[in-house]
């Protein structure tokens, strides 16, 4: 009786199919990197992937062989993004934030045959064209009147796939093949990379797709504003086809006027980093602006600050949905939905749970433990190191030797958390930030949002510095909100609410502006070092 139902291999050419099938009209507004607002649906992505997919073939590109992808969010990175993997060749995505020395390394270690490349990060690759080993030819994703001179030899994407009339078959092959590599940040080291299959990505953005999770309908317009080359764009190019969705695409400028004006086309949900939302947020404070059609918001990448996620709600009507996960688990492992055991609480104590990084979902599984690898009981209080599990976690790196994840499958998140009763995750820190000030742990993660909430706080971090009788001890080092001069004082009593006497921070410094990572989060490797090179005790 073995094997009588079909056989799919799960390749995401399916998802693009589907979509053009089923959803051909939904319309997909782009802000182009050309500038103009422009609109296509899934069945004009189709057709371009599948142009797109010829033109890869006719170039001589084979099946494996891994395409760099520098663009912005727009419809024609959609193309792209289905026009290699339906061409049998893997995307990897390429953050333009990343050094140059990182990107040759990148690239160089992908074996990227070709690199499609927006026209204004054009000068981005041109700087570093002559240390690329393997790249064979460009493609710059425009039309003739905007094509940059950089690159010379460069193929212009429209002419290239204007030639091919779209009448082709995608190429077929193992669900376990590789589909696309997403580089970690490596904020030590050299970057590792993520190879994610056919397999890993379509049942990741089948899970992503659950109500509990991201919870996306045909009735949704969805605006990615994580960009697409950031920890597999969160799936979201694979969950929006998937089930219908229309999209907006904001492109280029992530200013939040500009972000703004892309959200009222009808958006109903979003999703990008706390950032994005504190900048946002204070614009629509100083404009008096409100949202017309957004309803739900997902927030992750970093911690997301308990101020934004009330104001979200409160101010604007809008749900936060706050989420945890990694390049290494394609990304989302944990949403905050509300499960039934905490829907009744009172507004207070939900939010509590909304400030937990949620719960995962089916496809995901969560453990913690301490030192010595014991697991931790779900008491919300025992913090310990995070492990994750199942088909959409890393199981190697990009020739790597030898497995990150462990024999039975757990993967080592870095990350330091508490797990309650009804499994939602709380993280508090990244092991290697973790604050240890008299043999115990403090979470700089709750005081960093603690302090942004004071209005003249745009942005901190919590670092731990050397001290001769605790080890360590906490300080915050904030940048101020435009035009204001908030009283260190007054930071550290808001940053200390909850905590005990001996965890309060110390001191508050302000600087101009804090470093960031390629992904835009606070490198407190780099604000160590900034410290330490400023002798500050
Ligand atoms: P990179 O390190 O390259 O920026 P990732 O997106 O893979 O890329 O980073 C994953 C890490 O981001 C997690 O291990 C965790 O430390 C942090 N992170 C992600 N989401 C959250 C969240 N909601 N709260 C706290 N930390 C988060």
């Amino acid at each position: 009786m073995r094997d009588l139902m079909q056989h799919w291999e799960m390749r995401v050419s399916h998802i693009i199919d589907h979509a053009a099938k089923y959803h051909p009209n939904r319309p997909i507004i782009s802000r182009s990197v050309e500038g103009p607002i422009e609109t296509t649906n899934w069945a004009g992505i189709h057709e371009g992937a599948r142009k797109t997919a010829q033109a890869l073939t006719a170039s001589g590109l084979k099946p494996g062989e891994a395409v760099g992808v520098m663009a912005w969010n727009t419809a024609r990175h959609l193309k792209v993004w289905y026009g290699v993997s339906g061409a049998g060749c893997v995307l990897h995505t390429l953050n333009p934030r990343l050094s140059a020395d990182q990107l040759v390394y990148i690239i160089n270690h992908a074996e990227d045959r070709m690199l499609m490349v927006d026209p204004d990060l054009a000068p981005v690759i041109a700087a570093i064209a002559d240390r690329l080993e393997t790249v064979k030819q460009y493609v710059i994703l425009t039309d003739r009147a905007h094509m940059p001179d950089h690159l010379p030899g460069a193929l212009c994407y429209e002419e290239w796939i204007g030639a091919e009339d779209g009448d082709f078959a995608w190429v077929e092959g193992d669900e376990r093949e590789a589909c696309g590599i997403c580089y970690t940040s490596g904020t030590t080291g050299n970057p590792k990379g993520v190879v994610y299959t056919h397999r890993s990505n379509m049942l990741h953005a089948l899970a992503a797709s659950a109500p509990d999770c991201v919870n996306l309908s045909s009735r949704d317009v969805l605006m990615p504003v994580v960009p697409l080359f950031h920890a597999n764009g969160w799936s979201l190019a694979y969950t929006a086809p998937m089930n219908g969705a229309a999209m907006v695409m904001p492109g280029r400028d992530m200013t939040p006027a500009a972000l703004y004006e892309m959200l009222e086309h009808g958006v109903t949900l979003t999703a990008a980093v706390p950032t994005i939302w504190l900048g946002m947020l204070r614009y629509l404070k100083e404009g008096g602006k409100s949202f017309s059609t957004l309803k739900r918001v997902v927030i992750g990448g970093s911690s997301c600050p308990r101020a934004v996620i009330e104001a979200f709600q409160n101010d604007y009507g809008v749900q936060v949905l706050h989420a945890w996960g990694m390049t290494e688990t394609s990304p989302l492992g944990s949403t905050g939905s509300l499960k039934p055991e905490v829907a009744s609480l009172d507004d207070e104590a939900k939010l509590d749970i909304q400030c937990t990084v949620g719960h995962p979902p089916f496809t995901v599984d969560l453990k913690i433990t301490d030192d010595s690898g014991e697991e931790l009981p779900w008491d919300g209080a025992g913090q310990g190191k995070l492990w994750v599990r199942g088909p959409g976690v890393v199981r190697r790196y990009l020739k790597a030797e030898k497995d990150a994840a462990e024999p039975d499958g757990w993967f080592d998140t870095g990350d330091v958390a508490t797990m309650d009763a009804n499994a939602y995750v709380r993280i508090t820190d990244r092991s290697k930030d973790v604050i240890k000030s008299g043999g115990e742990w403090i979470s700089s993660i709750d005081m960093e949002n603690a302090a942004v909430g004071h209005p003249g706080v745009a942005e901190a971090a919590a670092v731990g510095v050397p001290h001769p009788k605790w080890d360590e001890r906490p300080i915050l080092v904030c940048v101020k909100a435009p035009g204001e001069n908030p009283d260190p004082e007054d930071i550290i009593e808001l940053a200390s609410k909850g905590l005990a006497k001996w965890q309060r921070p110390d001191d508050v410094l302000f600087v101009d502006e804090l470093p960031h990572t390629a992904t835009g989060k606070i490198s407190k490797l780099h604000l160590r070092q900034r410290l330490k090179e400023m002798d500050y005790k």
